[in-house]
């Protein structure tokens, strides 16, 4: 009898944490490695929040909370969601939990039941398919290339729907591309919605606060409000307040959703940390300027990496709307050799051999569904990246 259940081998081990956790070794071997694969921002986390949970400590909020978060910060929550897009939910319909990951998780695992689809347009986040097929489900994938910004159609969306289809999951901005739906985009998908009323769909906007040139990303609900019963909208406090170690995501749904995933989520895990829920007040109440001064730094960088990247031979670098990655097509240099004598095949050749000949992590695009390109996270210095897109640059010119 095998001890790891049958339901472990439908999922594959994160090859971003893969990836991170190869160049950290090299790093520690001695090797010059500059890491681009965490999607983790370098802030600190801000001032006031890291002090309202010291003051929570010191109250003494150290206990169990209600499982799907305290009153107070699912107050903080339905004001968010107000303030930002307008969206009205009361205390009741909002879960707090572990990470945005696990409201996923809550989420999926509450309500997908053997074969039936969530349609998933890609490149995507792996966890979304992972955690469908955790959950016996069949994720349908959509190829949405480069050349239509990374994002899906209304047509592709029709096409995709079949009686079995329980869930559409978006993410805007996405990782790993960047690309982001603006209010007209989204009411195309939301008009193709409104003619399957049996699909559901589950919103992640836990980049929503990083978006450049002024690009506004919307999310479902505020462009049709009429999918309210049947829409889970996400959120948390990892990439907009740089706090991805408190783990603090939530989101807002139908009432009798939120009971199943919290009777869920009561048998696995129970509340997420008291003392980071405190700081989730603070983070989402308090004074919201670091929001700005990080956007910011990353619209910088962003528009560095787009420029140098587009400089390098077989390279084709599209610009993001948001997020804080970039997902170049290198399928240029497939054919080719490196100079240190590696043929190029994959897309995961070419990571491997630019960590292993220029000292530079990132993550290949299969880890994504979709071979022929690369992810860069570019959370990180702007001295970094400039060396990064210079050896990258040099490790590109150097092929034959
Ligand atoms: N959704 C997307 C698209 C992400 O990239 C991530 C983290 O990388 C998450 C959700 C989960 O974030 P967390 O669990 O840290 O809140």
């Amino acid at each position: 009898m095998n001890l790891i259940a049958d339901r472990l081998n439908r999922i594959s081990p994160s090859l971003t944490i893969a990836m991170t956790a190869k160049a950290r070794a090299l790093k520690a071997a001695g090797k010059d490695v500059i890491g681009l694969s965490s999607g983790e921002p370098d802030f600190d986390t801000p001032r006031n929040v890291k002090d309202a949970a010291i003051a929570a400590i010191e109250r003494g909020e150290t206990k169990y909370t209600d499982v799907a978060g305290t009153l107070a910060l699912r107050k903080a929550v339905c004001e968010k969601f107000k303030r930002d897009h307008g969206i009205d939910y009361t205390p009741e319909e909002i879960i707090v939990a572990t990470g945005g990951k696990q409201v996923i998780f809550d989420a999926l695992v509450a309500t997908i039941n053997p074969g039936d689809e969530a349609i998933i347009p890609a490149p995507c986040w792996v966890s979304y398919p992972d955690i469908v097929q955790l959950a016996e489900g069949t994720p349908v994938i959509v190829q949405c290339g480069q050349n239509a910004g990374f994002k899906m159609t209304p047509e592709q969306l029709e096409a995709a729907i079949t009686p079995r289809t329980k869930w559409l999951i978006l993410n805007n901005p996405c990782n790993p591309t960047g690309a982001a739906y603006n209010a007209e985009e989204l009411k195309k998908l939301t008009d193709v919605l409104m003619r399957h009323p049996h699909v559901w769909v589950f919103t992640d906007d836990i980049y929503e606060k990083l978006a450049y040139d002024g690009f506004k990303p919307a999310t479902i609900l505020e462009v049709e409000p009429r999918l309210r019963d049947r829409t889970v909208t996400m959120n948390g406090c990892s990439k907009a307040y740089a706090m991805t170690g408190w783990r603090i995501g939530f989101a807002g749904a139908p009432a009798h959703l939120i009971k199943a995933m919290d009777k869920l989520q009561g048998q696995s895990t129970s509340n997420t940390c008291s003392i980071s829920q405190a700081a989730a007040i603070e983070a989402l109440t308090g004074p919201q300027d670091s929001i700005e001064e990080m956007r910011k730094v990353y619209e910088r960088r962003r528009n560095m990496v787009v420029d140098m990247l587009n400089q390098a031979p077989g390279i084709r670098c599209h610009k993001p709307e948001g997020a804080f990655y970039v997902f170049p097509d290198m399928r240029g240099c497939i054919g080719k050799t490196t100079a240190g004598g590696k043929k190029i095949e994959t897309d995961e050749d070419f990571t491997i051999a630019l960590l292993e000949e220029a000292g530079v992590a990132t993550v290949h695009g299969a880890a994504f569904l979709s071979p022929g390109h690369f992810r860069i996270s570019y959370a990180t210095s702007d001295e970094a990246l400039r060396e990064a897109c210079t050896r990258i640059q040099k490790f590109c010119a150097a092929m034959k």
